[in-house]
């Protein structure tokens, strides 16, 4: 019986009450600034991969077939 941490906190950027629309956030900027961060990070982690993990799967060998 725990309550549901995050569902009443607001935006996460500024804490801010969340839109209906834009929920969790509260505006389009706060939204706008939560995706770049998502999108860096996505950015810095998969720089940090090391590349023998793409040998692992099918790339364009695959997709010649169709045509
Ligand atoms: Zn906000």
């Amino acid at each position: 019986m725990a309550p549901r941490p995050g569902q009443r906190q607001g935006c996460p950027i500024c804490g801010a009450p969340p839109t209906e629309r834009l929920a969790p956030f509260c505006s389009t900027a706060c939204a706008d600034r939560d995706l770049a961060q998502w999108v860096t990070g996505r950015y810095a982690i998969a720089s940090a991969i090391p590349e023998s993990s793409e040998s692992d799967g099918m790339a364009s060998s695959n997709g010649d077939q169709n045509s």
